[in-house]
């Protein structure tokens, strides 16, 4: 897993100037504190549209499991950053690229859980952990040969691909609004989301404080 926040759009003062907008007044207009109160008011109030203007892109490598999981976000989600419309989420190709050598092990083998709504539970024992890894490790390396045979064998790689497991990481790049991603680590960071997908998510969240363009609106937003 790998992320990067490769591009931002906006911050906190961007927010403020959609609201004050309204009273033909920009954010410049204001104290610190007073941007920081409206932009809680307008949490509060559910004034969501102008954590829509800021505009964030992350480079993401993740498991095709995580992507899929992530790619159900929709809204706001959309629409690229300028000169890029329409460039929501664009991934590597399989029917072009060979990546079938990177994929994400599993760290640590969770046993199902009783409760449906929670996929998994607690961890298997030691000697479950590593019975597990060994077939992990078995059929990685099976697919990951069989593959390359395909590809000796004249196959083309988009038919090839079709034999790799879910594991496989593949790299994509996710541009949308603020409020968009809002609702994704609101969703993804609850216990009841796939853990592989909540530290994906974790680690944009935390690339995204640490940027500390939007402090005051994250707070807001109880994140
Ligand atoms: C723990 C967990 C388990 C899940 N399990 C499954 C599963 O088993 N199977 C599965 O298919 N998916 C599953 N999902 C995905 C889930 O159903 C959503 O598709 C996903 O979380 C995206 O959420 P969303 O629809 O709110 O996001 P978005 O599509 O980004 O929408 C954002 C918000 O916009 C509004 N909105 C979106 N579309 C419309 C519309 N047409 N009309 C009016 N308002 C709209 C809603 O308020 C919505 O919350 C799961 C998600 C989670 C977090």
């Amino acid at each position: 897993m790998n992320v990067e926040l490769i591009s931002v759009y906006g911050n906190d003062a961007t927010v403020c100037d959609a609201a004050r907008v309204s009273f033909d007044k920009k954010a410049s207009n204001y104290s610190e504190e007073q941007n920081s109160r409206l932009i809680n008011y307008l949490v509060k109030h559910k004034h969501t549209s102008v954590f829509r203007h800021p505009q964030l892109t992350f480079r993401i490598q993740a498991p095709i499991y995580v992507e899929r999981q992530l790619r159900k976000h929709e809204i706001g989600l959309e629409l690229g950053l300028p000169p890029e419309p329409n460039s929501s989420i664009n991934s590597i190709s399989g029917r072009y690229v060979d990546f079938s050598d990177t994929y994400t092990l599993i760290k640590e083998w969770r046993t199902q859980s009783k409760d449906s709504k929670q996929g998994s539970a607690d961890p298997l024992d030691f000697y479950g952990q590593s019975a597990c890894d060994e077939i992990e490790y078995a059929v990685k390396e099976f697919c990951q040969n069989a593959y390359k045979k395909l590809i000796d064998l004249g196959v083309s790689k988009e038919q090839a691909r079709t034999i790799l497991p879910l594991n496989l990481n593949t790299t994509f790049l996710w541009t949308g609004s603020l409020l968009s991603f809002i609702h994704v680590f609101n969703l993804r960071l609850k216990l009841d989301a796939q853990q592989e997908t909540r530290e994906v998510v974790a680690e944009m969240l935390r690339l995204l404080k640490e940027n500390g363009n939007f402090a005051e609106s994250l707070k807001a937003f109880e994140l």
